[in-house]
């Protein structure tokens, strides 16, 4: 349950966040009985004044989730790579990459080889991001019994809708079922199907979507392998993060030269920095209202 905030700026303006207890405040002082006065609840106006937002809250909240970690290897790769280091060392990189950018509250779900269940790194997510905007980004990496497949596919989610998307379903679900044989692929599972339906009434969907087009679009830019673009499936754990969120799966382990690839520090900074590009082009437009230009210079701290 350890969570790396790598960068968290302007937050030393430490009343703002708690306007959000005027209402209640106001209401204690006018749910007080006349006469009661020996022991005022309520500081003076003169003291609450300044607790008063200047503007709303800039700051932008990005989790990053490397996948897997700890007694979950996730996908096992050629020359004996694992799925879950280069989850991690992708996932350690973006942080860094996103260091300095103003209005940017980074976190992490791990920063070590350690095991987090699948459905618990939504909740911890959305615990992370409060009521800031923000989004979830989990990184994994994939593998094929077909051992020339390689490139980079970005995910949100949705049902599946390929037999391809199944499949990474099932791979990914695999801990949250507590087996390897697969998990809640498809929407049969009554309770998935509850949550599909809850956050199709929200938005997070769309801007879900939004998010994983432009993370595969930068990503590709920079990968060598092919373009195997944005798809869709019931994610365990994007699933429960309230907020919009996408499951990158950054290249094949199973194809040899990729899996070589994928644990080179080289790709590693390139990666990031594509993904930490993608999260503030993201920013500029979400939420919706917002002014633009609020976060920007990805990598410039690097
Ligand atoms: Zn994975």
């Amino acid at each position: 349950m350890r969570a790396a905030r790598l960068s968290a700026k302007r937050l030393g303006r430490p009343f703002r966040r708690r306007a959000a207890l005027l209402p209640l405040v106001f209401a204690v002082a006018l749910a007080a009985p006349p006469g009661a006065q020996a022991q005022p609840r309520v500081p003076p106006l003169a003291l609450v004044g300044h607790l008063l937002p200047e503007s709303p809250d800039p700051v932008r909240v990005v989790v990053i989730d490397p996948g897997h970690g700890g007694f979950d290897p996730g996908s096992p790769g050629a020359d004996g790579v694992l799925e879950k280091d280069v989850a991690l060392a992708v996932g350690l990189a973006v942080a860094r990459a996103l260091e300095g950018v103003p209005d940017l509250e980074v976190h992490l779900t791990r920063d070590r080889d350690v095991g987090i269940p699948v459905w618990d790194r939504g909740d911890m997510a959305t615990r992370l991001k409060g009521e800031r905007p923000g989004i979830l980004l989990s990184i994994h990496a994939n593998a094929l019994d077909d051992l020339n497949t390689r490139g980079v596919e970005t995910y949100f989610l949705s049902e599946a809708r390929t037999e391809h998307e199944r499949r990474v379903a099932a791979l990914e679900n695999a801990p949250a079922a507590g087996g390897g044989d697969g998990g809640a692929t498809t929407t049969d599972d009554p309770a998935l199907a509850f949550i599909l339906n809850e956050l199709r009434n929200l938005d997070h969907i769309h801007w879900s979507a939004d998010l994983a087009q432009i993370v595969q679009e930068r990503l590709a830019a920079v990968h060598p392998g092919r373009d195997r673009g944005v798809k869709q499936a019931p994610l365990a754990v994007i699933t429960n993060a309230l907020m919009p969120s996408v499951l990158v799966e950054v290249g094949f382990v199973s194809h040899p030269a990729e899996a070589r690839m994928l644990m080179d520090p080289d790709f590693h900074a390139a990666a990031a920095e594509a993904l930490a590009e993608a999260v503030v082009e993201f920013f500029e437009r979400y939420p919706p209202g917002a002014s633009s230009g609020e976060v920007s210079g990805a990598g410039s701290g690097r």
